[in-house]
C-alpha cells in the first residue's frame, strides 16, 4: 500500500549492503538492516495494539534502535513523539496527558520515574535498552522482518514534536508526511546531498535538526552517516579523518556551539578537512566571528540556514554563490516567505525589520488540540507568523535579528522565560521574576534569572537552583541568579528585559 513518506525512502534506497550507519568503533549497520529493523520494530508496534493515528511516545537515548522506531512509526501508520531526554517525569506527565500516545517507549532505566506520571495518564510504558534488552526489543527481535506498510498520504501526520510555549504550556506541532518529505527532498538537491555523502551525525535525535534535518537528508540520498551518541569535537575530528576500513565525513550538520569548539581544537586544519564538502549550521545565529575564523583556518564558508520545529527548514544560504555570515540566505525553492508588520500583517519593503512569515509545503498542520491558538498563528492568506524578527537585504538574503517571543537558545536548545520564571515565581518567598539569555562565549546564551524577593526572605540562588532541578530540564536552570529590589518596566508596565539584558550581560 502507499505510504507517503516510506516510498520516497524505499524508491531511493542504495545497494542494501550498503553502509546506513556505522559508529565510530567502526561498528556498521547496513540499508538492508535498517529497512529490516524497521520491518521488525513496525510488527512489534501492531503487536502492541498501536493503529493508524495513534501517537507513540518515546524517552529514549540516541540509538540506532531511535531511528528504527521512528521508521516503524512512519510505516505502520503511528504519529511519533519524540521526547528530548531532557525532561523530568513530571515534565513528561503534562506531554503524555496533552497527547494521550498509545504508548511510550524509554530507556529500560528510566522506566521507574516515568511510572507514576504514565499510570496517571493511562499510557502503556514500554521499555528497550541501549543494547539487546528491554521488552520492544525483544519484540521486535520475535517479529518477522518484512512489513505491509500502512497507506498514508500526503496530509496524513508522520509526527508531533512539541515546542514550548510561551505561555507556559508547549504547544505539539503537527508534521505530515509531506511536510517532511517535500523538505526533504528540497534539501537533498539545494546542498547537493548524493549517495557518496557520509554525514557526520552529532545532534540529539529528538529535535527536528537531528530527526529530520540530519536524518532525512540521508534516507532520501541514499548516503550513509557516522553516528556519534552526542556532539564531541574530538570525535568530529576523528570522523573526518581517514581510518582504514572505515566511513569519513564528508559533510556534517550542527549546532554553532559545534563550530566555536571545533575552533578550540588545534587538530582542526584544512588537512583535517580535506574529504568535507559542506559544513551546515542552523538553529541559532551563528556569529559572523565564528563563520569568519572556520573558513581562515578550514577553507570552508559555513552554510547556514534557518527554520524551526513548525516549518522545517526555510531558508538557506546558496551551495553556489556567496554564504554570507550574519544571513541565513534565501527563501528555499518552494517557500514562500516575507517581512510583514506585526500588528497590522501588512507586507513591508526590503530592508525593512518585521515579523518573518512563511508559506509553503513545509508549514506544519497545526497545534495538536489547538485549534484557536493554530489560527491566532496564521494569517488569512495562509502565512504562518513565525514569531521572529527579521529583514530581507537588497541581495535578497534573509536576516534575522531578534527573537519576537524572547525565545533563549542555549547551546541550540530553546527556552522560553515564561516557563522558568512561572517556577521560580511559585516559590516561597519570591514576589517574581525575569529570565532572560546573556551571551555565553560556549552555548551562545546562558539562561540568567533576576528575581525580586518578599522583604525580609532571605532565599539565595542556591535554594533556588535545588528547588528548580527536580522540575526542570538541567538546560532550562539558569546558570546565574541575581536579585534586585524591582524590575525595571515601561509605561506599559512591560517588563524591560533588554535592560536587564543590558545590566547583566557584562
Ligand atoms: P526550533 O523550533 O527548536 O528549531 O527553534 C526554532 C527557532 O530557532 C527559530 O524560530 C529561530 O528563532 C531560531 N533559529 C533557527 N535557525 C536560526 C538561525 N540560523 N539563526 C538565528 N536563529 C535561528
Amino acid at each position: 500500500m502507499s505510504n507517503h513518506l516510506f516510498d520516497l525512502i524505499s524508491a531511493r534506497a542504495p545497494d542494501p549492503e550498503k553502509i546506513f550507519l556505522q559508529t565510530l568503533d567502526g561498528h556498521s549497520i547496513s540499508w538492508r538492516q535498517m529497512l529490516s529493523a524497521s520491518a521488525r520494530y513496525a510488527n512489534a508496534l501492531v503487536g502492541l495494539g498501536v493503529e493508524p493515528g495513534d501517537r507513540v511516545a518515546m524517552q529514549m537515548e540516541k540509538s540506532p534502535a531511535f531511528l528504527f522506531i521512528y521508521l516503524a512509526c512512519v510505516r505502520a501508520g503511528a504519529i511519533f513523539l519524540p521526547l528530548n531526554t531532557g525532561y523530568t517525569p513530571r515534565e513528561v506527565g503534562y506531554f503524555l496527558s496533552d497527547a494521550q500516545p498509545k504508548i511510550i517507549v524509554c530507556d529500560n532505566d528510566r522506566a521507574d520515574s516515568l511510572r507514576a506520571v504514565a499510570e496517571k495518564a493511562d499510557v502503556r510504558i514500554v521499555t528497550h535498552g541501549q543494547g539487546q534488552e528491554g521488552e520492544l526489543y525483544d519484540r521486535a527481535a520475535a517479529s518477522p522482518g518484512q512489513f505491509a506498510n500502512t497507506a498514508r498520504g500526503a496530509d496524513d501526520l508522520a509526527a508531533i514534536l512539541y515546542t514550548s510555549g510561551t505561555t507556559g504550556r508547549s504547544k505539539g506541532a503537527m508534521l505530515s508526511h509531506d511536510n517532511l518529505a517535500s523538505n526533504t527532498l528540497t534539501l537533498v538537491d539545494y546542498w547537493r546531498f548524493t549517495p557518496s555523502d557520509v554525514l557526520i551525525h552529532a545532534l540529539p535525535v529528538y529535535h527536528t535538526h537531528g530527526l529530520f534535518v540530519a536524518t532525512n537528508t540521508i534516507l532520501f540520498c541514499g548516503g550513509s552517516m557516522i553516528f556519534l551518541p552526542k556532539f564531541s569535537a574530538p570525535q568530529i575530528l576523528d570522523a573526518m579523518s581517514e581510518r582504514p576500513g572505515r566511513l569519513r565525513g564528508t559533510a556534517l550538520m550542527g549546532v554553532p556551539t559545534f563550530y566555536t569548539r571545533l575552533l578550540d581544537e588545534e587538530g582542526l586544519t584544512r588537512e583535517a578537512c580535506a574529504q568535507m564538502r559542506l559544513f551546515i549550521s542552523g538553529s541559532a545565529p551563528l556569529l559572523a566571528e565564528t563563520h569568519r575564523a572556520f573558513s581562515e583556518r578550514t577553507g570552508h564558508a559555513i552554510l547556514e540556514r534557518y527554520g524551526m520545529t513548525e516549518t522545517n527548514m526555510n531558508t538557506s544560504n546558496p551551495y553556489d554563490g556567496d554564504r554570507i555570515a550574519g544571513t541565513v540566505g534565501f527563501p528555499l525553492p518552494g517557500v514562500a516567505l516575507r517581512v510583514a508588520d506585526p500588528e497590522t500583517g501588512a507586507p513591508l519593503p526590503n530592508g525593512e525589520i518585521g515579523i518573518i512569515e512563511v508559506k509553503g509545503p513545509n508549514v506544519f498542520k497545526g497545534y495538536w488540540l489547538m485549534p484557536e491558538k493554530t489560527a491566532s498563528e496564521f494569517r488569512a492568506d495562509g502565512f504562518f507568523v513565525t514569531g521572529d524578527l527579521g529583514l530581507i537585504d537588497n541581495r535578497g538574503y534573509v536576516r534575522i535579528v531578534g527573537r519576537g517571543k524572547d525565545l533563549i537558545i542555549s547551546g541550540g536548545l530553546n527556552i522560553y522565560p515564561k516557563e522558568v520564571e512561572t517556577e521560580i515565581d511559585s516559590l516561597p518567598g519570591v514576589v517574581e521574576s525575569a529570565v532572560i539569555g546573556l551571551p555565553d562565549p560556549d552555548f551562545g546564551e546562558a539562561v540568567a534569572a533576576v528575581v525580586v524577593r518578599e522583604k525580609g526572605v532571605q532565599i539565595d540562588d542556591t535554594a533556588i537552583h535545588d528547588a528548580l532541578a527536580p522540575r526542570l530540564a538541567r538546560f532550562k536552570l539558569p546558570k546565574k541568579i541575581f536579585f534586585v529590589e524591582e524590575l525595571p518596566r515601561n509605561t506599559m508596565g512591560k517588563v524591560q528585559k533588554n535592560v536587564l539584558r543590558d545590566t547583566y550581560g557584562a
